[in-house]
């Protein structure tokens, strides 16, 4: 139905809003039954790749671009770690209208650099790290009437909410946690306005605790200080200054939540258990909360028997790279049923 039609109500649209829909939104909440026993919890992962582009930024770029355009602008910009190039691309693309995206150079996972590209976009690669391609995009868009939608853009972050909204939706009530990688911060801010929203319409009775987790060389919130060069394989949580720290911090606060970090080998072996446990293949990104919840458990601060939720942020598809380098090579053989039946009778 699209994140527009299907919330309209709840979502600022004017009869002057024009129709932008790829059909995001409505994406599989997926209960792990492996995983949960694991955990000795009740695990559900809200598999955001399957929105358009193959990330949850669909669900507030719909919104941004059909604002921009009713406000008349004809081009959008943004500076990204990738997937808010590859969302904002695609929907320039069905509106026919330019988008231009500042990424750092040579920080961008293949398959986004791949989609940006083929939705036509003009890609920038620029020499230095994702928060001074976001200043740059910042002033491009000022100096040319360019609409920037990073998620200082707010109908980004009005539309995420809807990611809240169908996790309500579908249990029926709230987690008592919501786990969620954090980056630029945005997303855990939308997520705890939406459940918010749904409280305060009587939809759901509790609120979750927010479990923000971050990549330890990108981990401004947990530290509580920007991070001048932040470093991890997590390349979409890759962000050492959170335009949203202010929000995610107040989400945090106000729902007894926590920010946690986790280094990229409990990430690379997190998204290795949700693969291989939960059949489901997530970026490295989107394994952070997975790689947080199995280190709490092991520190002993995991209820038995919660309700989860965490947010798969992006398709594991984006970034072939980091999954090629974690698992080995294929079995070759010869064409012939003796060299398979070899393998088949192998351990
Ligand atoms: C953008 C992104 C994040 C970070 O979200 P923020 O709103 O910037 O905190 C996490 N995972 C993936 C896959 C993303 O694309």
């Amino acid at each position: 139905m699209g994140v527009l039609k299907h919330y309209k109500e709840l979502l600022p649209i004017t009869p002057a809003t024009p129709d932008v829909n790829l059909e995001e939104g409505c994406t599989p909440l997926i209960y792990l039954p492996r995983v949960s026993k694991r955990l000795g919890i009740k695990l559900y992962g809200k598999f955001e790749g399957c929105n358009p582009s193959g990330s949850f930024k669909d669900r507030g770029m719909v919104l941004a671009v059909a604002k921009a355009l009713e406000e008349g602008k004809r081009a959008v910009i943004c500076a990204s770690t990738g997937n808010t190039s590859a969302s904002a691309a695609a929907y320039a693309a069905s509106q026919g209208i330019p988008c231009f995206v500042l990424l750092p150079a040579g920080k961008v996972a293949l398959g986004k650099l791949a989609q940006a590209l083929m939705y036509g976009a003009k890609v920038i690669a620029v020499k230095g790290n994702f928060d001074r391609a976001l200043e740059l995009a910042r002033e491009g868009a000022e100096k040319t009437g360019c609409a920037m939608v990073n998620s200082v853009n707010p109908y980004r972050l009005i539309g995420q909410r809807s990611g809240a909204w169908e996790i309500c939706d579908v249990l029926g009530k709230a987690p008592d946690w919501h786990a969620i990688p954090v980056g630029n911060a945005g997303n855990i801010s939308a997520y705890w306005a939406g459940y918010n929203e749904y409280k305060k319409l009587g939809k759901i009775n509790s609120l979750p605790r927010m479990m923000g987790f971050q990549a330890e060389g990108a981990a401004p919130l947990v530290f509580n200080k920007p991070c001048p060069n932040p470093e991890t394989i997590a390349t979409a949580i890759r962000i050492g200054n959170p335009v949203s720290a202010h929000l995610a911090r107040a989400a945090v606060n106000e729902s007894n939540g926590e920010f946690n970090s986790v280094t990229d080998e409990e990430i690379l072996a997190a998204q290795k258990i949700l693969a291989a446990e939960g059949g489901v293949f997530a970026e490295p990104a989107s394994c952070a909360p997975l790689a947080g919840l199995i280190k709490l458990k092991g520190l002993n601060k995991l209820p038995e028997g919660i309700t989860v939720t965490m947010i798969l942020t992006g398709n594991g598809l984006k970034d072939p790279d980091t999954a090629m380098s974690q698992v080995g090579k294929p079995i070759e053989i010869n064409d012939t049923l003796e060299d398979l039946m070899k393998v088949l009778e192998s351990k």
